[in-house]
């Protein structure tokens, strides 16, 4: 039978199901039989354009074209022009996302002219502008499309509790486009001005959204702390159901801080999310979204076959997504493009911050467990090609003495000059770590004796010469340094880092039990026995 009003049916319906995704897909779906069996144009026009509207939102975008064609040419002759401007709304926005501006352009003008005839306000004059807008950006005029919004903007404040969905759109778009040209603050101020109602907006995705974007600016800020608050805010509103895949764009550059921050913990909880959407199955972007962010958690966090398993997959769903691209779908072929270049330069960005993660944070030398790792490779080296491997080992005289007569500050400054003098030596064949509190172990490989003391002699003479005062200290009264040094020939005797070291800590043991503020170096000498034994004997600098 046919129906009175089958727009405000159909509003109805969707206002009734808005929190349950799948049952409004199939009441909707009820409604157009309905609607086909009473060739009700109205009725099948206003079921499509929502179902095109929902299925944009979930980027399918083949099901969304179709359906937002078949509302257009059901509605035009209706006089429904609210309805029609949100297809052509619609229309834009999918022509957009298949790349094709010219044809989203005169869609979004279509929509305009028609707002402008009938003199629409409220709701839908901001939904068309911000599409406008939207459609100007990807022109490449962010400063129009900046403007558009801001206009857009003044609309939501006639009635600023009317439409927070709505209102929450354009801001968004307009940090993102702030954010694009550079104007981090300013994106930051738009999302914060927003704070006292987004949690009241009323879409699931669309606070959560706000909140990774809130999160991700805050670190691009430095704001680090705050952008976690805001991290474990997001996570609160992850929607439950479906998951377009802007979201996922955000958890990835969210993911890609938390890798740099080594925050385990928030990324884990990414992860969690994105699994639940891994069963879903939403489509191949999704998918592809989806490993990428397995993967690359998997390779960050020490499971490298793991990774490389969702690398396959990852690379089989390019396979399918290529197929389906050729379907027309170029703006997915930028988004791929987009993707394989950013895990491009997110391996470099990972191999900066192993290698940060490397050195030990006050003095920037190596940190312990990295001076095994070059020690070992500076032992093997030399024993293929039959070099020496040289130990430097470095300790600050009566430096208890000097925190309690300077203070901790002065004493870290200390540190950072030895630290300094040290960085300054390094090669590729000479190599500085921080061994302990005062304590700094230097390897050397393929050096001659003399070159290694001459590495301890400038070291030594370096921080003689800074004269930094240490009233405590008998010699002279500044700061002066003990070091122990060897150069030994890998062989069947010595052939670890740890028989290395304790010659060299026996050196510096004679350093600083005969007087501090010296370098000792341990020779070895043949003996009649065909064995060999030490002698140190001191290097005067
Ligand atoms: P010696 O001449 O025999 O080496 O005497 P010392 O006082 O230098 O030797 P000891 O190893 O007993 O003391 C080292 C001191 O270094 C103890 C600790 O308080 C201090 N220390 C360790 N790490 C740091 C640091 O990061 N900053 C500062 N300021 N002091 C540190
Ligand atoms: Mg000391």
């Amino acid at each position: 039978m046919r129906k009175n009003n089958p727009a405000a049916i159909v509003r109805k319906t969707v206002e009734t199901y808005a929190d349950r995704p799948k049952k409004l897909t199939a009441e909707l779906k009820r409604l157009l039989k309905e609607g086909e069996a009473d060739n009700d144009l109205l009725l099948i026009g206003a079921v499509c354009c929502n179902l095109a509207e929902i299925y944009h939102a979930a980027d399918d975008e083949r099901k969304a074209f179709v359906n937002a064609l078949k509302a257009e040419a059901c509605l035009k002759d209706t006089g429904a022009f609210d309805l029609l401007i949100r297809v052509y709304t619609t229309l834009g926005s999918i022509y957009l996302y298949q790349d094709n501006s010219q044809m989203a352009l005169s869609m979004d003008e279509a929509a305009w002219q028609l707002v402008r005839r009938h003199r629409v306000r409220g709701k839908t004059r901001i939904a068309v502008l911000n599409s406008l807008s939207a459609n100007y950006y990807i022109l490449g005029d962010v400063r129009k499309s900046i403007h558009l919004l801001t206009e857009c903007l003044a609309l939501t404040e006639e009635s600023p509790d009317e439409d927070l969905v709505g209102r929450t759109r354009v801001m968004l778009n307009l940090a993102a486009y702030r954010l694009e040209l550079g104007e981090r603050e300013k994106a930051y101020e738009v999302l914060m001005s927003m704070a006292p109602w987004i949690d009241k907006a009323g879409s699931r995705t669309l606070t959560c959204d706000y909140y990774l974007r809130c999160a991700i600016l805050s670190h691009m800020l430095e704001k680090h702390e705050q952008a976690g608050v805001f991290a474990d805010k997001a996570f609160l509103f992850i929607p439950e159901d479906s998951c377009p895949v802007p979201l996922f764009d955000d958890f990835w550059d969210l993911l890609k801080f938390l890798f740099i921050r080594n925050d385990r913990e928030r990324a884990d909880r990414i992860l969690k999310a994105v699994r639940v959407f891994e069963g879903k199955n939403q489509g191949t972007l999704q998918q592809i979204f989806t490993f990428r962010i397995l993967a690359e958690h998997c390779r960050v966090f020490g499971e490298p076959e793991r990774a490389v398993e969702y690398y396959k997959k990852l690379e089989e769903l390019h396979d399918i997504q290529s197929n389906e691209i050729r379907k027309n779908q170029l703006r997915q072929i930028r988004r791929m493009k987009e993707a394989d270049s950013e895990i491009r330069n997110l391996k470099k960005e990972m191999q900066r911050n192993e290698e940060l993660a490397s050195l030990e944070p006050m003095t920037k030398l190596l940190n312990r467990a990295s001076l095994l790792r070059v020690s070992s490779e500076f032992i093997e080296n030399a024993a293929k090609k039959g070099w020496k491997v040289g130990a430097i080992f470095i300790d600050i005289d009566f430096f208890k003495e000097c925190n309690d007569t300077y203070g901790h500050a002065r004493g870290d400054e200390i540190i950072r000059e030895v630290a300094r003098a040290c960085r300054k030596e390094e090669t590729k064949n000479v190599r500085f770590s921080r061994y302990g509190g005062d304590e700094y172990f230097g390897i050397t490989q393929g050096l001659t004796d003399e070159k290694v003391c001459d590495i301890a002699r400038r070291i030594a003479a370096a921080i003689r010469n800074a004269d930094l005062p240490h009233a405590k200290n008998p010699n002279g009264g500044r700061v002066t340094l003990s070091i122990g040094v060897v150069n030994l020939a890998i062989n069947d005797r010595t052939n670890t880092i740890l028989d290395i070291a304790n010659s060299a800590d026996k050196a510096l043991y004679y350093a600083k039990s005969a007087g501090k503020d010296r370098i000792i170096q341990q020779v070895l000498t043949g003996t009649d026995d065909g064995g060999s034994g030490a002698s140190y004997v001191r290097i005067e600098f």
